[in-house]
């Protein structure tokens, strides 16, 4: 597949030719399951944008039920820039419901197949722009990250996918999850094209209050020769398979190699990010999800009364991990457990912002697994409390508003790819491309 910034030089004709081509290739691999609905009208080069981002006149559906039947009234900022930028839409892909979960398994379309296995997830929720983007049926995609939900499934399909500092990216028409944790990126072939769709989508916006006011890019200023100051973990890297160490092995020496400076740090025990982004995300998920009542959006299930109707509509709209999360939600945020569980959970987050401030005095880059291990098989992941674990590399990241970047480093035994992640200080989206694009160079050279 070409790259994003090949495409961006392709005359109109040419850029027909690949939406053609890309359409053929789509329809060639339905297994995949990577796409829920294809749309080859716009004139640009052709994105893929995950089934939570609202694209004008499209249905949008967040991979649920309950949203059957919804068209999306206007477009995200993040399409609007793209649009900007001679970027198309091209289709929607697939997600676990409301983007919970880590294996695309919760989708109301059915699971997505990791192109690099029939029997493995892509990781997930941004499961279906990950395997678009690795078996090539995308030149790029749009994923959205509440804990993990770009960098995991880049990580399990041998892509890159970046999270960019929370505000840099209008969530104004993503469909939200946990509101204080969601942001959009790029997910693509390499670093440069992260880069480039991470300079498009990123930028001020009015229409969203937690936008911020900066509008620095980073792809024209790439700088894989600055020698940069990387914290590693090894504490960390305890909860990890054999594979994932030997990635991190592999990493740490090729970037000793290319002249950064290796310092080791120690971080408080993670099991505490689990509790708190579970508290948290549950409890802004369930106030988030309370507007699908069957009135204003989507699928709608006529009860007698208006009460019944709501619970009919929600009962059989939602699926089981969806409602799950309400449950917990409405737990963590009920009178008598407020302050022992949410209002902590709060503290806890502050506790890691500041952990984090810290190592960020000293350092540029922190060098981190993304998940404890490569591409689980289908339903090995069932128990939920399993898969919240699973997190354990990536959730603390979102809790502290950090840009973060998942990257290929190696292949398993059994031919899995193998990803680790860099996380940079808030707004330092820079020195993390910069990192990872050293990072990149060297492991090819
Ligand atoms: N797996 C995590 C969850 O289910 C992260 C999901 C995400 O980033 N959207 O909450």
């Amino acid at each position: 597949m070409i790259t994003l910034k090949e495409a961006l030089t392709l005359s109109p004709e040419a850029l027909a030719t690949l939406r053609e081509t890309l359409q053929t290739e789509i329809e060639s691999r339905p297994e995949l399951n990577a796409y829920v609905a294809l749309d080859a009208s716009g004139s640009g080069v052709p994105i893929a944008v995950k089934d939570n981002i609202q694209v004008k006149d499209w249905s949008v559906t967040g991979g649920s039920k309950i949203l059957q039947g919804y068209v999306a009234p206007y477009n995200a900022t993040v399409i609007e820039k793209m649009h900007s930028a001679g970027l198309s839409p091209f289709g929607r892909t697939n997600m676990d419901e409301f983007a919970m979960g880590s294996t695309t398994e919760s989708s109301y379309y059915g699971r997505t197949q990791n192109p690099h296995h029939p029997d493995c997830v892509p990781g997930g929720s941004s499961g279906g722009s990950a395997a678009a983007v690795a078996a090539g049926l995308a030149v790029a995609a749009l994923g959205s990250d509440t804990g993990g939900s770009i960098r995991q499934p880049a990580a399990f399909c041998g892509i890159v996918g970046m999270k960019p500092t929370y505000g840099r990216v209008s969530r104004y028409g993503l469909g939200a999850y946990a509101s204080s944790l969601d942001q959009i990126g790029p997910m693509t072939k390499n670093v440069e094209d992260a880069a480039i769709l991470y300079d498009i989508i990123s930028g001020y916006d009015p229409n969203d209050s937690t936008s911020v006011n900066r509008n620095d890019k980073v792809s024209q200023t790439l700088n894989p020769s600055r020698p940069l100051t990387i914290a590693i973990v090894p504490s960390y890297i305890k909860e990890a398979s054999t594979d994932v160490k030997k990635a991190y092995a592999k990493a740490v020496a090729v970037l000793r190699n290319a002249g950064h400076t290796i310092v080791e740090r120690e971080f408080m025990d993670a099991k505490y990010d689990i509790s708190a982004y579970y508290i948290t995300a549950t409890a802004e998920a369930t106030t988030n999800l309370a507007r699908y009542d069957g009135i204003r959006y989507g699928n709608r299930v006529e009860g007698a009364n208006l009460k019944e109707t709501f619970i009919k509509t929600r009962s059989e709209g939602f699926g089981d991990e969806v409602k799950r999360r309400i449950l917990l939600g409405n737990f963590v945020l009920s009178s008598g457990y407020y302050d022992a569980y949410y209002v902590k959970a709060q503290k806890v987050r502050h506790l890691i912002k500041e952990e984090y401030m810290k190592i960020f005095n000293e350092v540029d880059l922190i060098l981190s697994p993304v998940a404890p291990r490569t591409a689980y098989e289908f339903g090995a992941l069932s128990d939920p409390l399993e898969m919240y674990l699973s997190d354990i590399y990536t959730i603390s990241v979102n809790l502290a508003g950090l840009p973060a970047i998942a990257l290929p480093i190696d292949t398993s035994e059994s031919g899995m790819p193998v990803g680790l992640q860099l996380i940079a200080a808030p707004f330092d989206e820079q020195t993390l491309f910069d990192g990872a694009l050293s990072l990149e160079q060297s492991l090819q050279s």
